[in-house]
């Protein structure tokens, strides 16, 4: 039987490579197989800064044997959504499509070339020509889900007869909407692609998401299916837990083959990936963890808004005041790409016993015993790593799928999620209200940590020998070596 080799491709955002790197590690490391990581030449080149030329590819890197193929989407310096127009949005999706397809296709076709062709294309999240570009030559493919199962099943359902009821209500957000297998959502639940109707560069991003949906449509209607031999429906890998999301896994998908295999977390499984970081952002250089060292168990707020956010000025403030108001330690993450100003956004340092830092190893920090609390935007990773950490939240949803996130961490009880106004601004007396709620010693409190002990302990389970998440990637491994 033929070596496997699985290209694993990614959408140039930390929070996608992220989840696709520690894929590629665990799939490289449970299989022995080849795995390569294909990304843009945008993050490629911020991964591996030291590269002779941007899109030079890197073997054998020191995470497990992964090697990287970069791809290039036509914006190799990188584009940024929301220091964007709406045209400009609309052309940067035409030609992501356009040159991404064919420069994906030159790396799956070089890879066949040199003797490596590739066995299973795992495409993840908004990828979706890489499917087109797999199915074109006859390779078995995957879809590789970055959120939760519920956000997919909402997506998918939206897209297969709600449209229309759910744009209807968009300006309504209590009205509740009853998807197949979903609890009823209320609008203000439901992503902000539904609702910011009039905002074109919401629409731009939305186009990447309705068009990898459809590529399961494809597989679904042909034949072949997704090239997986006997697998009649279209496989899905989730990066979430089979018992976070029970009800929703077991009865949303009946045309789908839902496979949960998470947490997918590099540093949480102390793999090989975990000793090379390789971010697209420079760790700042601060003693933060020893800083946490010296703080005592459950005493400090973390506060991040993820790796694209744009926090305003206003919102600045306000956290600078709630996090004073509370009186307790902070770690904050307020990105180089994202300060105002050097005075403004240095301010917090020092007060209060605080500290801001560009970027740091968020796993290590919400693994930390001195962490009591995180404040974020609920990124599906950012989530999914606090609830692998047992670290409670305070969840202040920004746009994209964070709201239904949010909705989640609210209903395991790990964490509470803050109101915001029209504007989404999380004001200083509900941030500091907010993280009262998870920190004081109350009854309400202590349930919420209690509630964040035991998911820890249960997401462990699923990734550990004989877990959910583990028989479901051996599941699908087998699937796969049928095709080889
Ligand atoms: N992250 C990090 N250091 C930081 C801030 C964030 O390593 O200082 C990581 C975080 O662990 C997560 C990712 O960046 O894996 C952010 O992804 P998420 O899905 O939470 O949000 P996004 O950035 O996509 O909005």
């Amino acid at each position: 039987m033929a070596r496997q080799h699985f290209l694993v491709v990614a959408y140039p955002g930390q929070g996608h490579i992220n989840p696709a790197r520690a894929l590629a590690a665990r799939l490289a490391r449970t299989t022995g197989a080849h795995v390569t990581l294909s990304a843009a030449v945008s993050s490629h080149r911020r991964m591996f800064p030291s590269l002779a030329a941007p899109d030079e590819e890197v073997h054998d890197a020191d995470d497990g044997g992964i090697s990287y193929v970069p791809y290039s989407d036509g914006y190799d310096e990188g584009f940024r959504l929301f220091a964007s127009d709406g045209e400009a949005a609309w052309k940067n999706t035409e030609t992501f499509g356009r040159v991404g397809r064919e420069t994906f296709a030159g790396v799956v076709d070089r890879l066949a070339a040199r003797g490596r062709p590739v066995t299973c294309v795992v495409y993840a999240f908004l990828m979706w020509w890489a499917a087109d570009v797999a199915r074109e030559r006859g390779i078995p493919r995957v879809l590789y889900w970055i959120q939760p199962a519920t956000m997919l099943a909402v997506y998918y359902h939206y897209l297969h007869g709600y449209e229309q009821l759910v744009t209807e209500h968009a300006g309504e957000p209590e009205f509740t909407v009853a998807m197949p297998g979903l609890p009823p959502m209320a609008i203000r639940d439901l992503p902000s692609f539904f609702t910011d109707l009039d905002d074109t560069r919401l629409s731009a991003a939305f186009h990447g998401v309705r068009t990898t949906i459809e590529q399961l449509d494809i597989d679904r209607r042909s034949s072949s299916g997704s090239g997986i031999a006997g697998a009649k429906k279209p496989m899905v890998l989730v990066n979430t837990v089979e018992e976070l999301e029970l009800d929703v896994l077991a009865s949303s998908f009946p045309e789908l083959d839902i496979l949960p295999i998470g947490p997918v977390v590099t540093s949480l499984d102390g793999g090989e990936a975990a000793k090379a970081s390789h971010d697209l952002y420079k760790h700042d250089e601060k003693a933060y963890m020893a800083w946490l060292d010296a703080k005592p168990v459950g005493s400090v707020v973390y506060v991040s808004f993820g790796s694209m956010s744009v926090v305003s000025k206003r919102q600045k403030e306000e956290i600078r005041r709630g996090l004073a108001a509370t009186a307790r330690p902070y770690l904050w993450v307020v990105r180089k790409d994202d300060r105002d100003d050097a005075d403004g956004d240095h301010a917090g340092d020092g007060d209060h016993g605080g500290m801001v830092v560009e970027w740091c190893d968020q796993v290590r920090v919400l693994s930390h015993r001195a962490v009591g609390c995180f404040v974020t935007h609920c990124g599906w990773n950012s989530t999914l790593e606090a609830v692998a950490c047992g670290a409670p939240m305070v969840a202040a949803p920004q746009w994209s799928d964070q709201d239904t996130n949010a909705r989640l961490v609210a209903g395991w009880g790990v964490g509470v999620r803050a109101a915001t106004g029209a504007d989404r601004v999380l004001e200083a007396g509900e941030l500091a209200r907010c993280v009262e709620t998870v920190m004081e010693e109350t009854e309400e409190a202590a349930a919420v940590r209690r509630n964040s002990a035991a998911w820890k302990a249960k997401v462990r389970e699923a990734v550990a020998e004989g877990g959910s998440s583990d028989r479901n990637l051996k599941a699908f491994l087998d699937r796969i070596a049928n095709v080889a």
